[in-house]
């Protein structure tokens, strides 16, 4: 595996393997790696020849008084890790690198951007939209892979690559969870251990809104009994809990069959956890 810094280096391995015809496949993270990282590296090697993974805690994609500053770093872990898996290469810029001096473009997605994560967090999908643009442009991929765990941020990408004629294919991966069916997430590392064990109520609380609303049962009494259940275990503050459209995002108030999805903001502690199911 190389790892690189530099976007000149960058630029020659992509550029090598363009020429030999091999097809490049991109994963971004913000690194503190986990099993639901390395199933999006275990995929991406599925659908192409090489497999790009990069590591960068992108500044513009935090709030003011959010965890940029705690957020984990374990870079020579993490390296070990994709090393293991047999990535090809470690995509680790400098934040100098990514936003030199005097860097003025933003990128705004409007449609599925807006409510949940987007009305709870200001201005974190245009410094994830921003972010997610340059590493297509640095990395120029054939596929890039993205989790179901960030279930907006997923369809605010694929937004994105349409409306701005990014030529890739934009591939979701299922949360990958922990044996309790806690989705794993480099957040859950600030828990405390009693924190971890009351953080169960929220996957538990969406399987059991989900089986209601399929039953036929009226959303926003299961919707209602889901926050009123996670509150119960300890969520103080819940950011959202909705039914949406899988496609749109558009919020449903009725399940009429067609795609949808559970969505989950919500705050244990200090720690703010997302999680998300499909009805
Ligand atoms: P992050 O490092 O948190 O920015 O996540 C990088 C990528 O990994 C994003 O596409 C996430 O959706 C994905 N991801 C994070 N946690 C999981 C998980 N538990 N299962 C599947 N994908 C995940």
């Amino acid at each position: 595996m190389q790892t690189i810094n530099q976007l000149d280096a960058l630029r020659q391995h992509i550029s090598a393997l363009r020429d030999a015809k091999r097809r490049v496949a991109l994963v971004p993270t913000m690194g503190a790696l986990h099993g639901g990282h390395m199933a999006l590296a275990e995929e991406a090697r599925r659908h192409a020849d090489a497999v790009v993974v990069s590591i960068f805690v992108n500044p513009t994609q935090f709030g003011p008084n959010e965890d940029l500053d705690a957020y984990p770093r374990t870079m020579e872990r993490d390296a070990d890790l994709l090393r293991a898996a047999g990535v090809d290469i470690l995509w680790a810029p400098h934040a100098r690198t990514v936003y030199p001096p005097g860097f003025a473009t933003e990128v705004h997605v409007d449609g599925p951007s807006k409510g949940y994560c987007g009305a709870a967090r200001p201005g974190h999908f245009d410094g994830v939209a921003l972010v997610v643009a340059k590493l297509f442009n640095q990395v120029q991929p054939d596929v890039a892979l993205f989790g179901e765990k960030d279930f907006q941020q997923l369809a605010v990408i694929r937004q994105m690559a349409r409306d701005l004629d990014f030529a890739l294919d934009i591939l979701g991966v299922p949360i990958v969870r922990d044996a309790d069916g806690l989705a794993l997430s480099s957040r859950n590392a600030y828990l405390t251990v009693d924190e971890r064990a009351a953080a169960l109520a929220l996957p538990v609380a969406l399987a059991r809104a989900a089986a209601q609303i399929r039953a036929g049962d009226d959303v926003a009494q299961s919707l209602a009994g889901a926050t009123a259940d996670i509150r119960a275990a300890g969520f103080a503050r819940v950011d959202y809990f909705a039914l949406a459209d899988a496609v749109t995002l558009e919020e449903l108030h009725m399940f009429d069959g067609r795609p949808a999805r559970l969505l989950v903001a919500a705050k244990m502690g200090k720690t703010r956890l997302i999680d998300n199911l499909a009805v």
